[in-house]
């Protein structure tokens, strides 16, 4: 019989379920992946995804297998492989979110009508039905959720070894890299992004072993400071581990077991490690609220902000988006993204608090945005990170927390080395005029910078936008 290793965000090797108990069975396998252009989550994703697959097909042909790599319609696609193959039992990763619930919608109806076996793998370190309350209740506030999962981590299965030889998947032809992957990932933004990855120290690059690379090198060097260091944004201090998650390069469950297993090294900081898991286990919180709520990727976890007046106007969202705001915090960020695919937290919460409550348009438009052109962009983590900045998703910021993006900038860059390095324009001005430049205009002419000239002056006043926002939403007692 042939076994089906139908591969979706679990770009790996290591820790592969489905992988794993085929091969204990002895099964003839085939590992495939379909690429459907319409269900493309976003660009940058692709881009990476390109290498991601190219890495994994190096990386099964060198244990004597291949990666078949599909295209086009997924259904079609898939009623293919099962016939071509003469597919007798499918295996996979279940995931959340609209585009890979239709897909998975559509392999049971096929396996369905050809009576096979369909076989879903769970990748969180728990299935989410068995992180209830004691009434059985769905979390929808995170710290009792985590309180939860802390009792429940020895249950989590111990990841396996990825095999030593591939031979079972062994197919005819080797297979091509999708076309419109190809095109993306040869794109001069694509490639520039991608190069910024690839520059970085230890050049740790797309795919599992670059994972696995990241991981180590962020427990060795950076994660004792973690907990200090992660909200400033100049600073090397947090894993970047986030697209190597999205791909599935790299499993929780791996890095729960390293983790955990550091406790015991007299070299690392319990605490410190303990506050990275808690990060981890917001991922799983988003992954769970997406399960469970599979609306709120589209629409407002509180329903009362359904009908918000959020604002239409393109001038101040094709601004932020270009990084040309006039506020350097801001700006700094949306270049950083547009550069390298990838932004620091504190700096996703910052940018997406002046889009949703100081320029007032809809989280609906940052979540677009960051859904094109994040690489680690996530259906899960991104809804829940705009919803909960925006005020409208679960356990939320309150609609009176707007963060202050002047203060930030003080607080979290005060020698503004992040809003230089991402504004190059700014690199001549000293830091205390970096954080709020239109409010010292005359004193940066000696420097031989003009305000709406080398760069833009804000938008709007950000104390009169702040007012704006909290008479909107308290002349509506519902949304307070
Ligand atoms: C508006 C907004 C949108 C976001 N969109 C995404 C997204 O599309 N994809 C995505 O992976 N993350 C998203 N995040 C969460 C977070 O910003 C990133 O996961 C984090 O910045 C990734 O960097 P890192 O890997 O260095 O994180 P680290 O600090 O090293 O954390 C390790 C891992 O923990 C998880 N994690 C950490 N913080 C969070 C968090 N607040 N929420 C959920 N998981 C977290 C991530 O998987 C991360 O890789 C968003 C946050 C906000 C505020």
């Amino acid at each position: 019989m042939t076994h089906l290793i139908w591969l979706q965000r679990d770009l790996r090797l290591a820790d592969h379920a489905p992988l794993f108990r085929a091969l204990q069975r002895q099964h003839k396998l085939v590992i495939a992946y379909i690429h459907d252009p319409k269900r493309i989550l976003g660009e940058a994703n692709a881009a990476w995804l390109a290498h991601s697959l190219t890495d994994l097909q190096q990386s099964i042909a060198k244990k004597g297998g291949d990666l078949l790599m599909l295209e086009g319609d997924f259904a079609q696609c898939f009623e293919k492989l099962v016939q071509d193959y003469q597919i007798g039992q499918v295996s996979y990763h279940y995931e959340v979110g609209e585009a890979f619930q239709q897909q998975q919608q559509l392999a049971l109806e096929i396996c369905k009508t050809h009576q096979i076996a369909l076989t879903p793998y769970d990748q969180a370190w728990l299935p989410s039905e068995m992180v209830l309350s004691q009434k059985g209740g769905i979390y929808s506030v995170f710290t009792p959720f985590y309180k939860k999962l802390l009792t429940l981590f020895n249950q989590v299965a111990l990841p396996t070894n990825a095999p030593t030889e591939l031979s079972a998947a062994k197919l005819a032809q080797p297979s091509q890299l999708p076309k419109t992957l190809v095109n993306i990932s040869q794109q001069p933004w694509a490639q520039q992004m991608l190069a910024h990855w690839r520059s970085e120290p230890n050049q740790l690059g797309i795919g599992e072993k670059a994972a696995q690379a990241r991981f180590h090198a962020f427990l060795q060097q950076a994660s004792n400071d973690y907990p200090e260091a992660r909200d400033f944004p100049s600073e090397p201090a947090t894993s970047k581990l986030s697209t190597h998650l999205q791909f599935g390069e790299i499993s929780m469950r791996q890095l729960l077991y390293h983790l955990q297993s550091a406790k015991s090294n007299p070299d690392f900081q319990i605490h410190s490690l303990d506050i990275f898991i808690r990060q981890l286990a917001w991922r799983e919180f988003g992954r769970y609220l997406l399960q469970f709520h599979p609306q709120i990727e589209t629409q407002a976890f509180q329903t009362k902000f359904a009908a918000f007046p959020w604002d239409n106007n393109a001038t101040w969202l094709s601004a932020w988006q270009r990084g040309e705001t006039g506020v350097p915090i801001i700006d700094a960020g949306m270049r950083e993204l547009w550069q390298t695919g990838w932004m620091h937290n504190r700096i996703r919460m910052l940018v997406a608090s002046w889009l949703t409550k100081n320029a007032n348009l809809s989280w609906r438009e940052g979540q677009a945005w960051f859904a094109d052109t994040l690489i680690d962009s996530d259906p899960a983590n991104n809804a829940m990170g705009w919803q909960w900045v925006a005020g409208c998703g679960v356990d939320a910021a309150p609609y009176y927390r707007l963060f202050n993006p002047v203060v930030q900038s003080e607080k979290f860059d005060a020698n503004a080395e992040y809003i230089k390095h991402w504004l190059p324009e700014l690199k001549s001005l000293p830091a205390k005029y970096c954080h709020a430049p239109w409010l010292h205009s005359a004193s940066l002419e000696q420097y031989g910078f003009k305000l709406g000239q080398h760069y833009p002056k804000p938008l709007f006043d950000l104390q009169q936008s702040r007012a704006n926002h909290l008479q909107r939403v308290q002349a509506n007692k519902s949304y307070t």
